[in-house]
């Protein structure tokens, strides 16, 4: 029980700072994940369509007169505390920060893996310090993690190394990428990836194209190597408006299932 994932969509897109659009993703990942086209075991032998292995809390929209992050964070303190490991799908990257408020509430010292070609370490961003260009600055600055690793960078920038070089960051430049990284982690693991950390020949359906990414193979991979225990998850910035043939939700659900099966494993 206490391994089960538990799948939670979060319908929001308010802090994109670009193209709007990821509050339309949870239900296709969710369907792609679900489609024939494929089947429901992870890679490394979890069968994700037996009864019961995983639990699905449905999706949240963002409610008038509500503090969508405070009722992020309510619902999923709830799901750690019936021994969940939530799985989410976003979304933009800003519900990072709130899910770590609760995540941090029951692993104070866990460390968190970040796939992304962005730093999303800025201060503030075009006036909005909780933009999706900001939640891992807003993580470290309150001490939600006591590790930063971040994979897939390329569009670093002069304020976000800076940022960087302050929270003690470890961040693995997509220039300096070698097939054969393995991050290491000394506590439990809380995985944050947004979409836009592969290469847009692989995942065309988000808000922020940038080229020289991360294969769908070297992600499987990041993901199949943890040897700590993965704790929680999300799937951010899949953005739906921009993936006419659909292929970068089933590149979502492929993660999903193999973030499961890494979950499940009999000793994870
Ligand atoms: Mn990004
Ligand atoms: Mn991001």
């Amino acid at each position: 029980m206490k391994s089960t994932p538990a799948l939670l969509g979060l319908c929001f897109d308010e802090y994109s700072s670009y193209f709007p659009g990821t509050a339309k993703a949870p239900p296709l990942i969710r369907e792609a994940f679900l489609c024939d086209a494929s089947n429901l075991w992870s890679e490394t032998g979890i069968d994700l369509g037996a009864s019961g292995i995983y639990h699905d809390e449905g999706d949240m929209v963002p409610a008038p007169g509500l503090d969508f992050f405070l009722e992020i964070e309510q619902k999923v303190h709830s799901l750690l505390e019936r021994g969940f490991r939530p799985l989410t799908l976003g979304g933009d990257h800003s519900i990072t920060f709130p899910l770590l408020r609760a995540f941090h509430r029951h692993y104070p010292n866990l460390a968190i893996l970040h796939i992304d070609a962005h730093p999303d370490l800025n201060h503030e961003f075009q006036g909005n310090p909780l933009s999706h260009a900001c939640p891992f600055a807003r993580i470290m600055e309150a001490g939600l993690a006591r590790q930063l690793v971040q994979v897939g960078i390329r569009t670093m920038t002069g304020h976000q190394l800076e940022q960087a070089r302050k929270f003690g960051v470890e961040v693995m430049d997509m220039r300096n990428w070698r097939d054969d990284f393995v991050p290491v982690f000394n506590a439990p693991v809380y995985i944050s990836i947004d979409m836009d950390g592969l290469d847009p020949a692989f995942a065309p359906g988000v808000s922020h194209r940038e080229p020289g990414g991360l294969s769908t193979r070297q992600v499987l991979r990041l993901i199949q190597s943890i040897e700590a225990e993965v704790i929680g998850a999300d799937v951010v910035e899949f953005n739906p408006q921009m993936d006419p043939s659909g292929m970068t939700a089933g590149v979502a659900a492929k993660l999903v299932k193999e973030l499961m099966g890494k979950m499940l494993e009999p000793n994870g």
